[in-house]
């Protein structure tokens, strides 16, 4: 790829510093050009089949028209305008309306620049929530095995420092409280001694509802999160959910929680709030926790205000996407998608190398047996005209809910072709 490097590449790759990315050994970033629909167009003309739509975010496909409008018309209006003493319609507006999607119960709608933030904001709002009800011990969150939550210290402390993504950190982050889910009763009567030991120490339980996704694409029943809101409830803490990764139909439901038939009290919203466009997250909470800062003391307002929160342009991109979600069939698409997935990867079952083959709405995912050389597989990926981004022992494909039939049986069929080629050529 080198020998058709673009000038800005070949220039400004030795100052740039990539994420997760040992800068000495990796392959040189694919430089792109532009996107359309479900496709990356690079700087050399090759064109890739997208299979995870830029982390999970852009659920309408690329440079959707409804959306590109929204945000040119916005930004000749008004690109930004602080938010602290002043609002504007944008914002107002996406508030109200996704609580309405929310359904009653989730109220009060805080916006901020990304999901780790939003977590942030979540985490800080239940310790408050209880300091300002008199309950100042209060301050554990109780996160569990398996999850991801964000790259900041506050989030750090909640992933599982088993997924290993913050190892470097060990000793600097102040660990909160983890348990396995509880999706046996063994391990439900073990979160529930647990709990019934600190309850009175604990501000709210946090969880990735139906799908832990940067922790390893791990699926649980939605009696769990029945389960946890039970636990919640029974002890008088908060409970936590994170919908980053999940909200806006990935799963199969709007909301994951849906499937559920439960709600939290908090929850997170973020990657394909702008349907992959700009940067926004929300943090949404339930009239309860709001009534907690509703006081004649200034010192109990939410102490937090990022200088972008609320962006004009990140919220018309953001009721755009919402447009979309009434105007076109997306919870059919993801259903469709979820059929296709399980049968175009069901072949991987049988390939020696893999562990297992989970599906959930447009969430398709191989667990391998051992961890692969993941550089390798990206080259192969790429070599066959698709972006997928395995990590750990984690292939998956999260599409565009808009992606045809056609492109998404090409992305499986090449998954399978790479894991046998792999499997065929380091045999267990
Ligand atoms: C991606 C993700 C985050 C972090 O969001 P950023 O925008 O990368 O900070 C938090 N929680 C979950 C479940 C996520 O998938």
């Amino acid at each position: 790829m080198s020998t058709s490097s673009p000038d800005w590449l070949t220039h400004g790759h030795p100052h740039i510093w990539l994420p997760y990315t040992q800068m000495k050994t990796a392959d040189l970033p694919a430089p792109v050009a532009r996107t359309q629909g479900c496709r990356i167009e690079l700087a050399d003309g090759r064109v890739l089949i997208d299979g995870i739509a830029s982390w999970w975010t852009a659920c309408h496909g690329y440079n959707h028209p409804h959306i590109v409008h929204a945000v040119q018309a916005q930004l000749e209006r008004m690109p930004h305008v602080m938010f602290g003493g002043l609002v504007h319609e944008p914002a107002l507006t996406l508030a109200r309306r996704l609580c309405a999607l929310l359904g009653p119960g989730l109220d009060r709608v805080f916006f901020t620049e990304s999901g780790s933030v939003s977590v942030e904001v979540a985490m800080k709002m239940a310790m408050q929530y209880w300091s300002n009800l008199g309950e100042p011990q209060r301050r554990r969150i109780l996160a569990f095995r398996g999850g991801y939550h964000g790259d900041t210290f506050g989030t750090m402390a909640v992933c599982d420092p088993g997924i290993g993504m913050h190892t470097a950190f060990d000793g600097a982050v102040a660990r909160q409280d983890l348990c396995e889910l509880p999706t046996d009763e063994a391990r439900a009567d073990m979160l529930e001694a647990w709990l019934a030991a600190r309850a009175d120490q604990v501000a709210a339980i946090l969880v990735e509802p139906l799908v832990q996704g940067a922790g390893g694409m791990r699926m649980h029943a939605p009696a769990v999160l029945a389960r946890l809101r039970e636990m919640a409830d029974r002890h008088g803490i908060l409970l936590i959910f994170d919908e980053i990764f999940t909200g806006f139909g990935r799963t199969g439901s709007l909301f994951a929680f849906e499937q559920a038939g439960v709600r939290p009290d908090i929850v997170t919203l973020s990657k394909a709030l702008t349907g992959g466009t700009l940067p926004l997250a929300a943090t949404v909470a339930s009239q309860r926790v709001f009534e907690g800062f509703w006081s004649d003391d200034p010192t109990h307002a939410l102490m937090h205000g990022p200088t972008y929160m609320g962006h004009a342009l990140g919220c018309a991109a953001a009721l755009a996407s919402l447009d979309l979600f009434e105007t076109e069939p997306r919870l059919a698409q993801v259903r469709v998608i979820e059929g296709l997935l399980r049968e175009g990867l069901a072949p991987c079952n049988a390939l020696p190398g893999v562990r297992e083959v989970r599906v959930m709405g447009a969430i398709g995912a191989i667990e391998l047996t051992s961890r692969p050389d993941p550089a390798a597989l990206r080259r192969a990926f790429l070599e066959a005209g698709a972006w997928i981004r395995p990590f750990g022992r984690i292939v998956y494909l999260t599409p565009a809910f808009v992606m045809p039939p056609e492109d998404l049986r090409r992305l499986t069929g090449v998954i399978c072709e790479v894991l046998g080629a792999s499997a065929a050529a380091h045999p267990a």
